[in-house]
């Protein structure tokens, strides 16, 4: 007989484990799937600036910081990978992983974004060998490097400000005069006299014999062509929404995100999303945690309403 859960959360970054201390605190049976790290992508975040009650804090810290919240009022880390959410009958859901098959009155999906990768030639053969999504990891080894950065969002120069520490230059490569990011890391990037920024520019390609030794750029006015050494190229286009395990849903998506309502609903009756596999305008830790405790409390609700 399958386990049973008032509600599973699916995810464990910032939005999941508000959900997670909010369902836990009204004393609903609650598991937390996550299939890597508690924290999600707040873990392996350098510095976190923007979060209320902390002035400035490693994310490291802050994702520590919220397990614990989360884990204080009894809801269950596990670790373990979904596989498969679906509507079962009389208790309702049916979350599938790769261990076990689990039953859930209802259910947060709080499985955020994977960085989306550029797509361009020697992107794949080369991640993990000079190529990265995470400068928290691979930062240290960028130790007298040259470094490249894609993307001109708030990733993308954060992260170029925490590679600047280690690498004896980086540059941030973007396809438009103007950046994403906002205008205090604007400023600090444009200040760092380690960091150059390259606008209306592509990487159409990432070559190397053993680890990544150059790019090749492409300016996107003139088609123009240039080569420019790099021992490492940490790639921050966007976040993809993790959504696979839904599919058998078949919910409504808006550019691959989820769409609810403003109490976290989806279409279908028990199921909740919170964090950045939502549609939405702005995706902030502040925000993710908002809407992990108003899942949770539409949650609570709908458990209560549904109990035998
Ligand atoms: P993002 O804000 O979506 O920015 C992605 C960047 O990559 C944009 O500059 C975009 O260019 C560029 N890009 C997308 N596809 C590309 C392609 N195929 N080739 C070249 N460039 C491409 O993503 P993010 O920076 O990862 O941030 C994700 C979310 O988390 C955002 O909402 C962000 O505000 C939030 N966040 C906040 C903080 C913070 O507050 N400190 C830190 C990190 C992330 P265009 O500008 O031309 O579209």
């Amino acid at each position: 007989m399958s386990e049973q859960f008032d509600v599973v959360i699916v995810g464990g970054g910032p939005a999941a484990l508000a959900a997670g201390l909010y369902a836990g605190r009204a004393k609903l049976k609650t598991l937390i799937l996550e299939r890597n790290l508690l924290g999600g992508q707040v873990a392996t975040t350098s510095m976190i600036e923007n979060y209320p009650g902390f002035a400035r804090i490693a994310g490291s810290e802050l994702a520590a910081s919220l397990a614990e919240s989360a884990l204080r009022f009894g809801a269950i880390p596990r670790l373990d990978e979904v596989m498969k959410v679906t509507v079962s009958g009389e208790r309702r859901f049916s979350v599938t992983t790769i261990t076990e098959q689990i039953c859930a009155t209802a259910v947060i999906v709080a499985t955020g974004g994977s960085h989306r990768k550029l797509g361009v030639s020697g992107e794949a053969a080369l991640l993990g060998r000079g190529v990265s999504h995470c400068a928290v990891c691979d930062g240290p080894d960028c130790e007298g490097a040259e470094v490249v950065v894609v993307g001109g969002g708030d990733s993308a120069l954060q992260e170029a400000l925490l590679l600047a520490e280690y690498a004896s230059s980086v540059t941030i490569v973007h396809r438009r005069q103007g950046l994403r990011a906002g205008a205090t890391l604007q400023e600090r990037v444009r200040q760092n006299p380690k960091i150059r920024l390259i606008l209306g520019w592509v990487v159409d390609e990432m070559q190397g014999r053993n680890s990544v030794e150059r790019v090749l750029l492409r300016e996107v006015s003139t088609g123009l062509r240039e080569a420019l050494p790099a021992q490492g190229v940490f790639v921050y286009v966007g976040i993809q929404p993790n959504t696979e395990c839904l599919a058998e849903l078949a919910l409504p998506l808006s550019n691959g995100f989820l769409v609810t309502d403003e109490r976290m609903r989806t279409t279908v009756p028990g199921l909740f999303a919170a964090g950045d596999v939502r549609a939405k305008a702005v995706r902030q830790i502040a925000t993710a945690v908002g809407e992990g405790a108003e899942a949770a409390l539409a949650a609570v609700e709908y458990v209560r309403g549904h109990r035998t």
